[in-house]
């Protein structure tokens, strides 16, 4: 970590935290700021977690979960004076304060320092303390370097132990994306010599799934996935009507975009789905190829180079189109991707 005495001459005393993750979290997101919160409340921290969004069920089981602030309006004014009231705070998982809707100008008129710890690309610089690195796979294992660089490593216990697995296991994909290096192993290997346990997180994690979700995702690969082979592209979209009609919940279209860059061939693919106020988009590309660069210039977002999300407020048909007419400019780079 950046200024790493400073940070620990600051934490020396008892501090009001915040934890704060992305819009609609993912386990990487939720589980290493659970497992960092955890830590944290080993030194007598009062420690409160954050979420801009709810998230979906099959994260709940995270430890801690029942004690995570999920805004809402109704929530608004607590949130303020936590954030307001917090000498530091610590950003996770992302690196931009606009993916946290009203919480970033919270965050930004918030006089406490600010931690960010992060593994996207071009973050925005406004931490007073930065454990970023765009090469790591995950922010539990961001986390989880941290604790290590503390020389805390005893303060790891299974329930801390579980929550930074959970974001290891799912930010590579189950150690299969591309950001899958020797360092992922070696923190994979000491957390499960900590207590995490990777037959049940898995478990947990991906193969727990509601006879919705599994038949939404039978219509979606028989219906909706499209294949354009002169762009080596997929891609599926998903209206709330038909959200509503097969019973989803959030985090239910959370991993179909894969099967699109599953098919052989295949370079490029995207899944499109209505939220309720926007238009949500999931990019995923091999290789060279960066969706992390198409995301931020055609649609506000970003991420990582093969994985990345944006969304737009146009309706899902417009943003379609879109999609679709950018393309060309993106064929020579997409059909020349290699693994
Ligand atoms: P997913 O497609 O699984 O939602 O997200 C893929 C990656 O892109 C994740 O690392 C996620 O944090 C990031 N990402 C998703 N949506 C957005 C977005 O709207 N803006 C930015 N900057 N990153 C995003
Ligand atoms: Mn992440």
């Amino acid at each position: 970590m950046t200024n790493l005495q400073e940070y620990n001459e600051f934490m020396s005393v008892a501090r009001r935290v915040v934890i704060v993750t992305h819009y609609k979290p993912d386990a990487d997101a939720l589980g290493s700021s659970l497992g960092l919160s955890a830590f944290l409340k080993k030194d007598g921290h009062r420690v409160t977690v954050i979420t801009p969004s709810d998230y979906p069920a099959f994260l709940n089981w995270l430890p801690g979960n029942d004690e995570v602030v999920i805004f809402s309006e109704a929530v608004a004014e607590k949130v303020k004076s936590l954030v307001t009231e917090a000498e530091i705070i610590f950003c996770l998982d992302f690196s931009a304060l606009s993916r946290i809707n009203s919480i970033g100008e919270m965050i930004q008129k918030a006089t406490g320092k600010k931690v960010l710890i992060d593994h996207h690309l071009e973050p925005e610089k406004f931490a007073d303390f930065e454990q970023w690195n765009p090469k790591a796979a995950s922010t539990a294992g961001l986390v989880y370097e941290l604790i290590i660089e503390l020389g805390e490593r005893v303060k790891i216990d299974n329930a801390i132990a579980d929550c930074l697995y959970a974001g290891l296991l799912t930010d590579t994909g189950g150690f299969r994306h591309n950001n899958t290096r020797r360092e992922e192993f070696m923190i994979a290997s000491d957390l499960v010599s900590l207590g995490a346990n990777p037959t049940r997180v898995s478990k947990l994690i991906y193969d727990t799934n509601t006879l919705e979700r599994l038949r939404l995702m039978g219509y979606v690969l028989s219906e909706k996935l499209v294949v354009l082979p002169e762009y080596k592209t997929a891609y599926m979209t998903l209206s709330q009507e038909e959200l509503k009609k097969f019973g989803s919940q959030s985090g239910d279209t959370e991993g179909f975009v894969n099967y699109g860059l599953s098919i052989e061939g295949i370079h490029l693919s995207v899944m499109i789905y209505e939220r309720k106020d926007e238009i949500k988009l999931s990019f995923r590309s091999l290789g060279e190829f960066s969706v992390n660069e198409l995301a931020r210039k055609y649609f506000n977002g970003g991420g990582h180079r093969n994985a990345s999300g944006g969304s737009s407020t146009d309706s899902l048909g417009v943003t379609l189109e879109k999609f679709l007419s950018i393309l060309p400019e993106y064929q020579e780079k997409i059909l020349s991707a290699r693994v």
